[in-house]
């Protein structure tokens, strides 16, 4: 049976699209290793990684086992007053695998609830604490997810704050940092921060960033020393940090969090995406003792939270299975191996007119064009070269599955030049 696209196309909506002139969808019959295959045969490289969640490739022998063993027990049952060994070994695996000092894990549907989840946490914490401070300060650039609260500190412009004018909650907004990765490092990069932080103190509960990598919001690179400072100016100021790390955990940036390149332990994380490896929604929030048991000390008893597929046995089954692999660490090596390819072959990009910036790290490889790319047609240029890369505005960027081979990354890369090239001089 094939894919009812006409049906598609006048009843579902897709992320971020519009119901009057839908963009074209590509009908996916099945998906192995760094392959897609559409429904007609066509075989495409991937190069998102299914917007960075699926790292070790899609069917992994492992990954699929564990959830088809998991569905012979149970796909679901509730988690207040049950718990079952997903559930407990995933924590495990979390608390040994994020920075030091992440003891409490709170598991959440998706990533924008775990951000929800970490603001909560950081609320009823002051709340708890006799003092509450209901402001959150963040930086330009940034994205936490579509949800209100994690909406609210998400780039204003980039989320269209005035959309939602007198719904949204209003908090502070630093400039995003300048100083590149791998670059030299701008002190002047913190005066934003540093005067909102000594005006407004006394009313924020929390700093959150994405560390080293600003994601959807740009696709930035930026100095680690960066987020080592706002560690610090949140110990001197009173203010608890939240590390998003749902795009960037889990090994992305060549290390296995973000946090590990500025060698800082945020108070809240938030991880999710490649948690499962791509199979399932699941995300989890991780936090400090002393957060955890100063929230559950307040007049509320606990933490105000609880969903009803939290602990989701199915998706914890597959999440340990795809952590169990990450333990084995050949991720470290493959992760180098695709940031070498980027080295090599990104540098070229620059020759073409078309391309104002190339940057890259791990397994991130970005392309920020002078133009914003025609969407409709130069995914198609994309799916004809034989790859999938969907790129946004100005920013083509890919984060393949780190199991590509180095033929593979190459094809990736020569077939986004040759589109990149043709695309613009039409
Ligand atoms: N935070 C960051 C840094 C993200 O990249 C994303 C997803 N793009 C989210 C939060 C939201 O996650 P989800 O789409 O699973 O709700």
């Amino acid at each position: 049976m094939t894919i009812d696209l006409q049906y598609d196309r006048n009843h579902i909506w897709h992320p971020y699209t519009s119901t009057l002139d839908p963009l074209p969808c590509f009908p996916v019959k099945a998906a192995k290793g760094v392959y897609i295959e559409l429904e007609d045969g066509t075989r495409l490289i991937d190069g998102m990684s299914s917007w960075w969640s699926a790292i070790h490739g899609y069917n992994h022998p492992a990954l699929t086992n564990a959830a088809k063993e998991q569905l012979d027990q149970m796909s679901h049952i509730m988690f207040g007053g049950l718990t079952h060994k997903p559930a407990v070994e995933v924590c495990k695996k979390l608390v040994d695998l994020t920075p030091d000092g992440l003891e409490k894990v709170f598991l959440c549907d998706s990533g924008s609830v775990s951000v929800e989840v970490a603001l909560k946490m950081a609320l009823q914490y002051w709340y708890a604490r006799g003092t509450p401070k209901s402001k959150f300060l963040t930086l330009r650039h940034g994205y936490h997810g579509d949800t209100f609260a994690a909406m609210s500190v998400t780039d204003p412009d980039n989320s269209m704050h005035k959309l939602y004018k007198g719904f949204l909650p209003e908090h502070l907004f630093a400039d995003s940092p300048s100083s590149r990765f791998g670059g030299e490092w701008n002190p002047s990069d913190l005066d934003s921060t540093i005067q909102l932080f000594e005006e407004h103190h006394h009313e924020i509960a929390a700093f959150i960033l994405e560390p080293v990598v600003q994601g959807a919001g740009g696709m930035r690179l930026y100095h680690p020393e960066f987020v080592r400072h706002i560690r610090r100016l949140c110990d001197i100021y009173d203010v608890l940090l939240i590390a998003d790390e749902i795009a960037t955990g889990f090994g992305r940036t060549g290390k296995l969090f973000a946090c590990n390149h500025a060698e800082i332990s945020p108070d809240i994380l938030c991880v999710g995406k490649a948690l499962t490896g791509g199979y399932m929604t699941l995300a989890a929030t991780l936090t400090t003792q002393h957060v955890a048991d100063t929230v559950c000390s307040g007049e509320a008893g606990c933490f105000m939270h609880g969903p009803t597929f939290m602990g989701n046995p199915l998706a914890c089954a597959v999440a340990n299975a795809s952590l169990g692999l990450l333990k084995q660490g050949e991720w470290e090596t493959n992760v180098a191996r695709i940031e070498a390819q980027f080295a090599e072959l990104l540098p070229e990009f620059s020759k073409l007119d078309c391309v104002a910036d190339i940057r890259y790290l791990g397994a991130i490889g970005v392309i920020e064009t002078h133009q914003p790319v025609r969407m409709s047609e130069i995914q198609q240029a994309f799916v004809n070269e034989g790859i999938w890369v969907r790129p946004f505005g100005k920013l083509v960027y890919v984060m393949p599955p780190f199991i590509s081979t180095d033929e593979q990354v190459k094809t990736l890369l020569k077939g986004m030049y040759k589109v990149l090239s043709e695309h613009f001089s039409e």
